[in-house]
């Protein structure tokens, strides 16, 4: 179902072995967009492709070491079986994974214009390595991280990628202009975040609100807002203007 001529309806595949964690689906702007049919968001249970008893999908590495790695077999099947059921599509298969590349709003950007992402949802130390090799060579696989450090699960990375990417398509979010102005968005905010907000009251437990934000003087306004924006992305994220961060951990 087309939301617009100019935009398809996205689909969103989601294959996990914990489908339960991704219930947050069902709230706020994503759960809204999928009720008035912009978006169509299908769970699935990795166990369900599994052929044994005990519904397996893991076992330890070759090559010895801690931990178990998701075996290749129910992914195969899992994502064969998604895939197969909607060959008119473009689909883009998500993996979320500490070794990815960094997750940006330039994705979220580009795949809210597609018409189809599948997430596969890693555990344990991650999936067999063949899985996105073999996916490799038939569809677009994105292997992307959410930053540095390491999470138990690819569930909250694919919540993640999944509302950044919702709250761009068109007629979503209520007030389309906030898009224009959010930290990351494409023209004058590309490499930039955005500077602190206010509202009422004016004067808060001693602390006021900057006075050209009660002006109404729109250039001005619109000057301080851009001011504010470079002068926090200085000091918080220099690293978009290729300077290299404090790292000051202790901060
Ligand atoms: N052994 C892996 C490594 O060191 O790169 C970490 C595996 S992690 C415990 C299990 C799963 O969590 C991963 O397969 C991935 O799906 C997800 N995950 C963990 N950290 C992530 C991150 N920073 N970004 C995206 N996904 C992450």
């Amino acid at each position: 179902m087309p939301t617009s001529n100019a935009h398809p309806q996205l689909r969103i595949d989601i294959v996990s072995i914990f489908p339960d964690y991704l219930a947050p689906l069902e709230l706020s702007l994503v759960g809204k967009a999928r009720e008035a049919g912009q978006i169509d968001v299908r769970i699935h249970d990795l166990r369900d492709c599994t052929q044994d008893r005990h519904r397996t999908v893991d076992d330890t590495p070759y090559g010895g070491g801690p931990g178990m790695v998701m075996l290749p077999e129910p992914w195969g099947d899992a994502l064969d079986s998604i895939l197969g059921s909607d060959p008119s599509r473009t689909p883009v298969l998500v993996v979320p994974t500490p070794s990815g590349e960094r997750f940006t709003q330039a994705h979220a950007a580009k795949w809210a214009l597609g018409d189809w992402l599948i997430f596969a949802c890693g555990r344990y130390e991650g999936i067999d390595s063949r899985v996105m090799e073999h996916f490799g060579e038939r569809i677009h696989v994105a292997e992307v991280s959410l930053g540095d450090y390491v999470l138990a699960g690819g569930e909250v990375a694919a919540l993640a990628v999944t509302e950044a990417v919702v709250r761009l398509l068109p007629g979503v979010l209520g007030n389309s202009e906030s898009v224009v102005d959010d930290s990351f968005a494409p023209g004058r905010m590309a490499d930039l975040v955005e500077g602190p907000v206010y509202t009422k009251p004016p004067l808060w437990r001693g602390l006021e609100v900057p006075e050209v934000l009660l002006s109404g003087h729109h250039g001005r306004i619109e000057a301080w807002r851009l001011e504010q924006a470079h002068e926090r992305t200085r000091t918080r994220r220099p690293d978009l203007h290729g300077e290299t961060p404090s790292g000051d951990m202790a901060d």
